[in-house]
């Protein structure tokens, strides 16, 4: 494999470990969720492509059925592990301990790897298990003292669920993933975040559906820049300190979305794009208040 040097840069999180700011999302890569074969080889061969690309950060989670697929790129690609971060997330099927522990295993099997990187509650579920997201919090960060993750943390979790999990347990999760792009800059979710040291992660980078790619501000930018509407908002997000995981099957894409640390936004220009921002009418996914899976 022809593997490009990577320059992606580090972010420190509150435990002392780092995590590459830029990585690769592997959320519908392959035709349906289903974790069969066919699909692990779909998955495999796309995420060949991203590591040839440079990406050194994979994300991927129980219920995408990707887990099998990103294993058997790493296996392949003779990258050494220490070279490697791997994220993945709890099934909203699995929040009971005994479901955390023993899907965990599953997940570190599917993956190939004997220790994972980040593994992330994937939604708070406020409205099943008796509202108890406390009990799986607790679990996930349990998995650390054992020795088989690295950090714990959550996704799609809301101040109010935040607060709730570091008040109740003195644990606090070292990463939120969240949607957050121009369009929905979920801001108290970021200020939550900020305020316990908690690394902002936003998923749905681009807008999942693509839509800032072409809004006129952004691209007005972009076409000053020379760059594409992507490499601008990615850049707005890596000079916001986020941390960013753009999905791509493409692998002229993939290297587009990596080419982003040879130039830096102004000031006007982020205060342009901050001027996007829709509120929660910007939210494209599901809301985590209510979300059931
Ligand atoms: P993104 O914001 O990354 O957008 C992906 C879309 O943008 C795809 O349609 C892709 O198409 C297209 N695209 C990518 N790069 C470019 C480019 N340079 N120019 C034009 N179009 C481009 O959406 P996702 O929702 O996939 O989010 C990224 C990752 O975040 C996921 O893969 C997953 O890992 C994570 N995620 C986590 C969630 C959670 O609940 N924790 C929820 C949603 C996502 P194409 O592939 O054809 O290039």
């Amino acid at each position: 494999m022809n593997l490009k040097p990577t320059t992606v840069p580090q972010i420190t999180l509150s435990n002392g470990m780092t995590i590459p700011q830029l990585g690769f999302g592997t959320l519908a890569v392959q035709p349906n969720r289903d974790a069969s074969t066919a699909n692990a080889e779909i998955t495999a061969s796309v995420v060949a492509k991203a590591l040839e690309a440079g990406y050194r950060h994979i994300d991927t989670a129980q219920s995408y059925g990707t887990e099998r697929g990103v294993g058997q790129a790493i296996a392949a690609s003779g990258i050494s592990r220490d070279d490697l971060y791997v994220t993945s997330k709890l099934a909203n099927g699995n929040h009971a301990p005994d479901a955390v522990y023993r899907s965990f295993e599953q997940t570190l099997k599917n993956l190939g790897v004997e220790q994972l990187d980040l593994f992330l509650i994937h939604w708070p579920l406020p409205t099943l298990y008796s509202g108890d997201y406390v009990t799986t919090w607790k679990a996930v960060a349990e998995l650390v003292s054992d020795g088989r993750l690295r950090s714990a943390g959550v996704s799609n979790f809301l101040s109010a669920h935040l607060e709730r999990i570091i008040g109740e347990t003195g644990l606090v999760p070292v990463v939120n993933q969240f949607e957050l792009h121009p369009y929905f800059a979920n801001r108290a979710t970021c200020e939550t975040c900020l305020q316990h040291g908690i690394a902002i992660e936003a998923h749905s980078p681009l807008g999942h559906n693509r839509e800032p790619l072409s809004d006129p501000i952004i691209t007005n930018i972009a076409s000053g820049r020379g760059k594409s509407t992507a490499q601008i908002i990615l850049r707005w997000h890596i000079q916001r300190g986020d941390i960013v995981i753009p999905k791509s099957v493409r692998p002229e894409r993939m290297c587009e979305n990596m080419d982003i640390f040879d130039f830096e936004l102004g000031k006007e220009e982020m205060a342009a794009i901050d001027t996007l921002d829709r509120g929660d009418t910007g939210r494209v996914g599901p809301h985590p208040g209510t979300y059931e899976g």
